[in-house]
């Protein structure tokens, strides 16, 4: 019977292999595509190629804009209730 830190040496050695496999699939034979538009290669470390990375940074402005509006009509709706002494 294995000791435990036999057993933990397998076990890393094990999650050691699989990271190897899993390194190998995303080897240079398939190249990373860009995640957005899928035709460039996209080089940066977020997947997105050059000029997708600079449309999804204004989408990003965008959306953290519709956040902020979503959370203070939650906010202003609270006041709302607390004014009228609700829950
Ligand atoms: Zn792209």
């Amino acid at each position: 019977m294995p000791t435990a830190i036999q057993a933990a040496g397998a076990r890393a050695d094990r999650f050691g292999e699989l990271a190897k496999r899993k390194r190998h699939r995303r080897s240079p034979a398939m190249p990373t595509m860009c995640i957005r538009c899928g035709t460039t290669k996209a080089p940066q470390p977020l997947g997105y190629c050059p000029s997708c990375a600079a449309n999804a940074g204004s989408e990003l402005v965008e959306g953290l804009k519709s956040l902020g509006e979503y959370l203070s009509s939650w906010a202003a709706f609270d006041d709302w209730l607390r004014r009228r002494g609700l829950p």
